[in-house]
């Protein structure tokens, strides 16, 4: 326990110089009960984003990955080989073969990646993402409009949590998947996700849900029989200009 540094010494002035211990926990150094218990709940561990970030009603395990993505804690390439047991000839990004995969190229500037955010960025008018994971819950996030705040954050996690299927399914499976489809799961996911919400939460985010909705309808009548590889130009380009123009 850290009582002894929740109370500071300070000089109080026109005390003839004497110290006295000040409540460091309160404006005005008085002892108050309901401070010190909220320093008991979070005192020392109080994250930025943790106020929002786990009240989200995507699934714990999706939300847990996001966290870990952010605190760059995951199994990415490059952390693999800073431990010694990447089992690849190499560290480079899978996914576009013109960079180390590190989490921040994976999720945020691969090129492959970029086309789903683009995709996204452009139907709701987001700001262009940030180079850095760290970013992307701080200064990011506070640049998107604030009503538009809730629907983002299960936005970004769906991305995240889909770019790091596909980039699995390319090593273990050798599977590869067109941008279009992940397009698509992402809306698939987020729509699932959108009808588990509570009625609270529904309020919030149903005008970008049937921008989902929409675009999923479009899109899948367009991508019937339609194939890609990975490094082509899959996103359907016309379809994400018509849509963003809306
Ligand atoms: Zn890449």
């Amino acid at each position: 326990m850290r009582l002894h540094g929740i109370l500071e010494t300070v000089c109080a002035r026109g005390a003839r110089g004497r110290t006295r211990k000040r409540w460091s926990l309160t404006g005005n150094g008085d002892v108050l009960v309901k401070s010190f218990y909220n320093f008991l709940i979070d005192g020392g561990t109080r994250c930025p984003v943790a106020k929002f970030f786990w009240h989200c009603a995507c699934p714990r395990k999706i939300n847990l990955f996001n966290w870990l993505a952010w605190k760059n804690k995951i199994l990415s390439l490059d952390n693999l080989v800073l431990r010694k047991c990447n089992k690849l000839p190499t560290a480079t990004c899978v996914m576009c073969h013109s960079d180390i995969e590190t989490v921040d190229h994976l999720f945020l500037t691969c090129s492959f990646t970029r086309r789903i955010w683009d995709y996204f960025t452009h139907l709701f008018r987001l700001p262009e993402p940030p180079g850095l994971m760290s970013s992307l819950w701080g200064p990011w996030r506070l640049a998107v409009q604030p009503a538009a705040r809730d629907f983002c954050d299960l936005l970004v996690k769906a991305l995240v949590w889909n770019v790091w299927l596909v980039r699995n399914d390319i090593i273990f499976n050798a599977t590869v998947v067109p941008v279009f489809a992940i397009i698509l799961k992402i809306d698939r996911m987020l729509l699932s996700w959108f009808s588990n919400c509570s009625v609270n939460f529904i309020g919030k985010i149903e005008e970008p849900m049937k921008s989902i909705s929409h675009s999923l309808e479009f899109i899948g009548s367009r991508s019937v029989g339609a194939t890609s590889e990975v490094g082509s130009d899959a996103t359907p380009a016309a379809e994400v200009q018509l849509l963003s123009s809306e």
